[in-house]
C-alpha cells in the first residue's frame, strides 16, 4: 500500500471540501497507470466519464457486460466511446460459470439475484481488479443507506483503494453538471429511469418514488455487492444462495 490507512483517512477528510476534478487529478498523479474507473454507462455516469477523459484520456474504464443490459445502454456505451474515444474494457462472467448460467438461463435474476450478481458482476470485477492499486467509482452518499456511510477514500478488504469523487454530489448536482456542459444522456427517459442496471432488475419508477426504487423491486436487495462486503469474505456459503433451485 502506498498510503497507510491513517494517511488515507486524513486525506479522505481533506477531500470532503475538494472538487471531484481535484480528487481525480490526485488519484491520477498517485496511481496511474495502476488505476481504473468503473462505469455502468447510464446518464448519471456521464459527468465522471467526462471528467476522467478530460484529465486522463487513456484511463481504463471497466464496463460489466452482464449480457442482461437494455439495448439502450449498449448503444449509449457505443455512442460515448465513439465521441470520446474511451479506453473501455468489457468484463464478462468467467468461463467456469457458463454451465450455471446456461442451466438457469433468464430465470436467475429472479430466482437468485445474489448469485446472478456474483457471477455477472462481482466475480468479473474482483478478477479484473487483481494487481491494481486504485479504483474510481461514481457512488454517491444520497443513493442508498449503505453508501451514506462511505468515505471518499477507502481501502477494500483486498487492499485496493476505492475513490469516490462524487460522493458528496446529489442527483441534482449530477444533472446540473450535465445541463451546464451539455453532455449526452442515456436514451431511456431520466424521469422514469433515474437509475439503470440490468434489464430484468430495473423498472420505471413512479413520480413519488426514490431514485433507486426501480432496482431489484421486491427482492429485498439494494446493492449488487460491488460496494458492500456481501462477497468479500472467503468465498461464499450455501446461505448466500439459499433460494437457488436444485440443479
Ligand atoms: S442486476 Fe439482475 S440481471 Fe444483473 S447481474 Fe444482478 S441479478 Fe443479474
Amino acid at each position: 500500500m502506498k498510503f497507510t490507512p491513517k494517511e488515507i483517512a486524513s486525506l479522505s477528510k481533506d477531500f470532503e471540501t475538494a472538487s471531484p476534478q481535484e480528487i481525480i487529478q490526485w488519484a491520477v498523479d498517485e496511481f496511474c497507470p495502476n488505476i481504473v474507473l468503473s462505469s455502468s454507462f447510464q446518464t448519471q455516469s456521464v459527468p465522471l466519464l467526462y471528467m476522467v477523459k478530460e484529465i486522463q484520456p487513456k484511463m481504463r474504464i471497466y464496463f460489466l457486460d452482464t449480457g442482461m443490459h437494455f439495448w439502450d445502454t449498449l448503444i449509449f456505451r457505443e455512442h460515448l466511446d465513439q465521441i470520446w474515444d474511451l479506453n473501455i474494457v468489457d468484463l464478462r462472467p468467467d468461463k467456469k460459470w457458463h454451465a450455471v448460467l446456461r442451466h438457469f438461463g433468464t430465470d436467475l435474476p429472479d430466482t437468485d439475484p445474489n448469485l446472478c450478481c456474483y457471477i455477472r458482476k462481482v466475480q468479473p470485477m474482483q478478477k479484473a481488479m487483481k494487481g491494481l492499486d486504485a479504483w474510481i467509482t461514481g457512488i454517491r452518499r444520497d443513493q442508498t443507506e449503505n453508501r451514506a456511510h462511505a468515505q471518499i477514500l477507502e481501502y477494500t478488504r483486498d487492499g485496493l483503494l476505492r475513490i469516490a469523487p462524487l460522493l458528496n454530489w446529489t442527483g441534482d448536482t449530477v444533472f446540473n453538471f450535465i445541463e451546464e456542459k451539455n453532455l449526452p444522456r442515456h436514451p431511456l427517459p431520466h424521469s422514469r429511469y433515474p437509475s439503470i442496471g440490468c434489464k430484468p432488475c430495473t423498472r420505471a419508477i413512479q413520480p413519488n418514488e426514490g431514485e433507486r426504487a426501480g432496482r431489484w423491486t421486491g427482492k429485498k436487495k439494494t446493492e449488487c455487492g460491488l460496494h458492500t462486503d456481501m462477497f468479500n469474505k472467503n468465498g461464499f456459503t450455501e446461505d448466500d444462495f439459499k433460494n437457488l433451485p436444485p440443479l
